[in-house]
């Protein structure tokens, strides 16, 4: 008996069967729980602050202060407590989240006005088929530019990649691009990822040849997806990401926090 496949896959999964065909076994297949961390509750923060900005403020108050206002009710609700005390985080480290998810809000500040933006979509769920995959993706921030061109936004509260390395960050905008081509039937002239805490902003034109392209490649790690589930063949890929996953316990590349061989 084969395990069965999965109907729909976010970017993030497509990249995570490329990086390690054993954790996308645990996380898509199996459905493990994978454990919270205080990196990624921030970045769900901040994410959720400048979603309330744009949707609960016009412009012309879309200020700081109703920025850092949001943020705090961010922290209030009900899935950030649960979060928080999954984490069971010591006083400080949640004083120390705060203060560095108000330094990631008010750097937007520097890399754009939100006064003169106009979104048509704020945390947009788009779903298409791509490659025989449904794909299924949520972007950030999608603009209408005064020529009435789309721009979609994406907000990273990571380091800036070093050089040669930023591929890996565009490839998620690009599978947007793709959705929102599929889905509004055009193209966005750019792709923006707004590094907050730095703050600087990349930029990049999806072309149709670029996007073409990456629906030939999920086609085909649609295919090796498919052939790993009839044949049961997760391996393992030790990788610097082992550091981050959360399934290094069930992983037979590690024995007691080892790598083994
Ligand atoms: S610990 Fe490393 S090799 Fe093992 S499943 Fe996770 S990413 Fe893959």
């Amino acid at each position: 008996m084969s395990l069965p496949t999965p109907r729909t896959m976010s970017p993030s999964k497509v990249a995570t069967f490329r990086k390690c065909a054993l954790a996308f076994r645990f996380s898509a297949i199996d459905r493990l729980p994978e454990s919270p961390t205080p990196q990624a509750l921030k970045g769900t923060l901040v994410h959720r602050a400048l979603e309330r900005l744009f949707w609960n403020h016009e412009p012309g108050r879309r200020t700081p202060g109703a920025a850092c206002g949001e943020l705090g009710e961010a922290f209030s609700e009900p899935d950030t407590m649960a979060a928080l005390a999954a984490l069971e985080l010591p006083e400080k480290a949640v004083t120390d989240l705060r203060r560095d998810a108000e330094q990631l809000v008010a750097g937007y500040f520097s890399l754009e006005n939100p006064d003169e933006v106009n979104f048509i979509g704020v945390e947009l769920g788009l779903e298409a088929n791509v490659g025989g995959v449904r794909l299924r993706g949520i972007i950030d921030r999608l603009d209408l530019t005064s020529t009435g061109e789309l721009v979609i936004t994406d907000y990273k509260t990571g380091r800036v990649p070093r050089e040669g390395h930023e591929h890996g960050n565009f490839a998620g905008v690009h599978y947007y691009a793709l959705l929102c081509e599929r889905v509004l039937g055009r193209r966005p002239v750019h792709l923006r990822l707004m590094y907050l805490r730095e703050p600087v902003t990349i930029s990049v034109e999806p072309t149709a040849q670029s996007l073409a392209g990456l629906s030939r490649r999920t086609e085909a790690i649609w295919s090796a997806i498919e052939r790993a589930c009839a044949s049961e063949d997760f391996r393992p890929k030790p990788s610097a990401l082992c550091g981050w996953c959360s399934f290094q316990s069930l992983c037979p590349a590690w024995v007691g926090g080892i790598r083994a061989g």
